[in-house]
């Protein structure tokens, strides 16, 4: 931070800055595994002195920008704290919708310490082991099966699909359901309302390679400069035109982006074969790129946005990334972009948003939602346990736990 700003005021401002985050999730977590909390109840326990009464005020009550600007001076750090606040949602510091807030709070409090975990083997292994746990417990499991009808209305819920081309139908008590409350919507034939902060906004690029592309700096080795999140084109006010290019329906200049390279966090999501080969995976994730600007042409926009991004990220390197590609058995490169369009044509994601739809507070914002476990629906007996529920998004597992809470308590 030092060699960046030429001073420690900025690093003793991001620390004051990140301490009212801190705070937060250690006032907020616990409650999460819990009914939902009225607003009002919950801005009490941020009353007590002065940084819990500012932690609430930056987080919960104002545009996050107000904070940023307030706290941060140098630009390049502005834009590194903003990125928590735009991934998968299109919105900018001074949002009055607080979407970037409840994104920046998504993104800070697990845990208490936002310290991002990630599981040895890859997220396959994570629903292996659930999986597993669940057929123990006598659970039984259909996959690609294709939905029907769902009766969501009399108290025996009926839900009709078709599996291996046989058309069968269960009848249950309780529902849970974890696609997002458009799909529920589609199905029970009423209207999905969404608003203008539930819009997906990500372009992702998923990639192997033969090899780390080498960087044109050469202070630190490829294997630690990618080892965290590499950002490309995320400063403050970068991204403040960006995000006023894509709004205006274009493709921005310059687009912001960040590279994971999980191989070098853990490289047991490889074969043995390819890890003694030195190949890594390298995922990109594209900010302000949202839905709109890929309904009329996805096609044709994935295919400027892709190279867009991948400029973005070749102008830090020695060697373009293409270079580097692995090369598939029918001789493709081993690159594959999907755009929001993409993201909801195969998983149903609203307009491709990653948590469904807008990250919620982990408070209740209408007081009607207090007391509630964030799942319920306008169905009796039927719960959201996905990323659709209040304080759903992310891979947490919170929404499925609220789910199996409310069902337990209803019985
Ligand atoms: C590109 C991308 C990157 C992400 N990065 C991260 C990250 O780094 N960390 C993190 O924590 N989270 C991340 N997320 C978010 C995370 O993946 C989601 O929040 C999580 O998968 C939601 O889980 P879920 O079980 O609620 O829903 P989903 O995983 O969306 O599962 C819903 C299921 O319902 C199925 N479905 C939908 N419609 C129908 C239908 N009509 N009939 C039958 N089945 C249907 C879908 O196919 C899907 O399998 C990312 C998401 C994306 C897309």
């Amino acid at each position: 931070m030092f060699e960046l700003t030429g001073n420690r005021t900025e690093h003793e401002q991001m620390k004051k800055f990140y301490n009212l985050a801190r705070v937060f999730a250690e006032h907020a977590w616990d409650s999460m595994l819990k009914p939902l909390v009225a607003k009002n109840e919950f801005k009490r326990r941020f009353q007590n002195d002065e940084v819990l009464r500012e932690a609430w005020r930056s987080l919960a009550e104002e545009p996050l920008g107000r904070a940023i600007e307030r706290y941060l001076q140098n630009d390049l750090v502005r834009g590194l704290v903003l990125t928590d606040a735009k991934i998968g949602v299109f919105t900018h510091p001074h949002d009055p919708s607080l979407v970037q807030n409840r994104c920046f709070l998504y993104h800070l409090i697990g845990n208490k310490t936002g310290e991002w975990k990630v599981p040895v083997g890859g997220m396959g292994a994570v629903a292996a082991e659930l999986e597993e746990t669940a057929r123990k417990s006598g659970a039984e499991f259909l996959t690609n099966v294709e939905l029907i009808d769902v009766d969501l209305g009399g108290k025996k819920k009926i839900v009709e699909f078709q599996v291996d081309g046989k058309r069968q139908s269960v009848e249950a008590r309780f529902l849970l359901v974890n696609f997002g409350r458009n799909v529920l919507a589609k199905y029970s034939g009423r209207p999905y309302e969404p608003n203008a902060a539930d819009e997906g906004s990500v372009f992702k690029i998923n990639m192997l390679l033969r090899r780390l592309p080498k960087l044109k700096a050469t202070k630190y080795p490829e294997a630690e400069a990618f080892r965290g999140t590499f950002h490309s084109e995320e400063g403050y006010e970068q991204m403040n035109a960006s995000y006023e290019q894509a709004a205006k329906g274009r493709l921005p200049e310059k687009t912001p982006c960040e590279v994971y390279c999980h191989t070098l966090t853990d490289d047991s999501i490889l074969g043995s074969d390819l890890r003694q080969q030195g190949f890594q995976t390298m995922t990109l994730f594209g900010l302000d790129a949202p839905y709109s600007l890929f309904a009329k042409e996805n096609d044709a926009m994935r295919t400027r946005a892709e190279k867009k991004f991948l400029l973005s990220m070749n102008q830090w390197l020695e060697e373009p990334l293409e270079d580097c590609l692995a090369v598939a058995r029918d001789g493709s490169l081993c690159l594959e972009s999907k755009s929001p369009v993409d993201i909801e044509q195969s998983l149903g994601m609203y307009h491709g948003n990653i948590f469904h739809d807008a990250p919620t507070f982990p408070f209740a914002e209408h007081s009607e939602q207090a007391g509630t476990w964030g799942v319920e629906t306008e169905f009796e007996n039927v719960f959201l346990c996905g990323s659709s529920a209040q304080r759903g998004g992310a891979v947490s597992g919170i929404p499925g736990h609220n789910a199996a809470m409310k069902a337990l308590e209803t019985l």
